[in-house]
């Protein structure tokens, strides 16, 4: 099917029919949700009031959502402000939006802005990345060979996908074949075409169910993700795309952890969602581990404890094995292995395990205390998403200011981290937690419930707030 045809289907899809909506309907649900957005906005630690005057160059390196987040709030925060930012990219992308291109209800100029809009004039902006960070002599060098020195380091660089990471893809496999990447975007280029790739996918796939059922498959590695959910929602929305239709197909949810969610009345409700379709089968525990792309296999490792009797001691002991799968497929959907850049990965910042090293609650780096962190790129438990770094924000903001000023940081993140799942096209489960359990933005309203409410403030609200607000910093 042509783009411009799957475009004009895109306002068929706007107002959903399982909603049970008309569009006067929508319209007031919207009118409740500026309610929704100073909720939202009252939850967030307030920014200081007054520009303080502190003295120190600041280094700002990444151009997404945490970088023009901090960016905004420390170039608000001081009073004469001297601050770098690194960042390779022209374009902003609003990558939650990818979801609603992949479900045909954004398009690419929905979800993108020039980076300018955001980067105040007085900002000496470097259009590079940064090759290596020397925190010992407090200065980095970029891919162009330019060293920038930095009294104060903000690192941002967010996180990347490895699609070679499983063994026979590549990335450009996305697209051909059967195989899909809502993931799949460049930063640097200002593209998102998993969004677009995604959408055709949902559309071929339609096709396929017209015919038949198709085997189709949808992954999630063992990494860390940003927007975890990320994968189920995928599931349900091209699920529900063939069921508006009276399609289905044989569906497959395989994943390398052991639950649909971590947090158990969130799993619980996830399943109850899986029942309005056909024959969704989870797969938990198992391991992508690569891809036949032209025969249409994927290959798991599926691990799994076994008791296995002793007869020396007549008793049973847990054995951890393993199996190699073989599941032959029409259509995969990838969510692929993610890790900090190289950069982050090989730099004296990373901790053990490559991600950025910073304190959980203060966002500090332990052994470099000039150095903060913001975003996807943090080593803590939880918090891959935009909406966490809204949160770190404030947070990041007078921590620093308070190391500027030689006094101890006190603020803290506690964690928040927010999970949109879309369980099919007009309901939202609107998970939030944070490192002690749950914590909703409304907290009359039980968390695991699917919301129409949700749907529509995601859809229409979420991203003028992003561009408004949270990137301004006022948020
Ligand atoms: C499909 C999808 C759906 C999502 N859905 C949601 C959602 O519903 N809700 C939600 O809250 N979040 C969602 N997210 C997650 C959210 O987009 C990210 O958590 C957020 O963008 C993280 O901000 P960041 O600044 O850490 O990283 P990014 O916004 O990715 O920015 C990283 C920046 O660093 C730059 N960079 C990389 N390496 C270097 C380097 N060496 N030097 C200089 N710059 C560098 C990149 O070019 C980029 O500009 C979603 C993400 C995706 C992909």
């Amino acid at each position: 099917m042509k783009r411009e045809e799957l475009l004009e289907q895109r306002d068929e899809l706007e107002l959903p029919d399982t909603a049970g909506l008309s569009r006067r309907d929508a319209l007031k649900l919207m009118g409740i949700s500026p309610v929704a957005a100073s909720v939202l906005a009252s939850t967030a630690p307030a920014a200081s009031a007054e520009a303080v005057d502190v003295k120190g160059k600041i280094l700002i390196v990444g151009g997404g959502s945490g970088a023009i987040m901090a960016l905004a709030r420390l170039h608000r925060a001081i009073s004469d402000p001297d601050i770098t930012i690194i960042a390779p990219n022209e374009i902003h992308l609003y990558q939650p939006g990818q979801i609603f291109m992949a479900a045909g209800l954004y398009t690419h100029e929905d979800i993108v802005k020039p980076n300018s809009d955001f980067i105040p004039d007085d900002v000496t902006w470097i259009k590079d990345e940064v090759a290596s960070f020397d925190p010992d002599n407090n200065r980095v060098t970029t891919r162009g060979g330019e060293e920038v020195a930095y009294d104060y380091l903000v690192v941002a660089t967010g996180i990347v996908c490895h699609y070679d990471a499983i063994k026979g893809l590549t990335e450009d496999d996305i697209g051909t074949h059967g195989i899909s990447s809502v993931y799949l975007n460049n930063p640097e280029a200002g593209t998102a075409k998993g969004g677009e790739i995604t959408w055709e996918w949902f559309n071929d796939l339609k096709a396929a169910a017209k015919n038949g059922k198709p085997k189709v498959i949808y992954t999630q590695p063992n990494t860390p993700i940003k927007c975890g959910g990320a994968p189920q929602k995928i599931l349900y929305l091209s699920a529900d795309y063939l069921k508006k239709e009276g399609l289905s197909a044989d569906y497959a949810f395989t994943t390398s952890f052991p639950n649909l969610f971590f947090l158990k009345p969130i799993a619980d409700a996830l399943g109850e969602a899986q029942k309005r379709y056909d024959s969704i089968t989870n797969y938990f525990s198992h391991h992508l581990e690569s891809i036949d792309v032209e025969g249409k296999v994927a290959t798991y490792i599926h691990a799994y404890d076994e008791e296995v009797y002793d007869e020396d001691f007549d008793t049973y002991e847990t054995v951890s094995k393993s199996d190699r799968i073989e599941m032959p497929y029409d259509f995969i959907h990838i969510v692929p292995p993610m890790s900090p850049p190289d950069a982050v990965v090989n730099s004296p910042l990373a901790g053990g395990d490559g991600w950025l090293e910073v304190d959980k609650y203060t966002l500090q780096h332990p052994r470099f205390p000039n150095v903060f962190g913001i975003g996807d790129v943090c080593g803590i438990p939880m918090g891959k998403t935009g909406g966490s770094a809204r949160h770190h924000g404030p947070v990041l903001q007078d921590n620093l200011l308070a190391v500027m000023q030689g006094k101890t940081p006190k603020e803290k993140f506690d964690g928040y981290t927010v999970c949109p799942l879309k369980t099919e096209y007009g309901e939202i489960i609107m998970a939030e937690f944070n490192y002690e359990g749950f914590a909703p933005t409304i907290p009359f309203l039980a968390p695991e419930k699917p919301r129409v409410m949700w749907w529509y403030f995601d859809v229409y609200m979420l991203k003028p707030m992003y561009w408004y607000l949270m990137l301004r910093g006022l948020m």
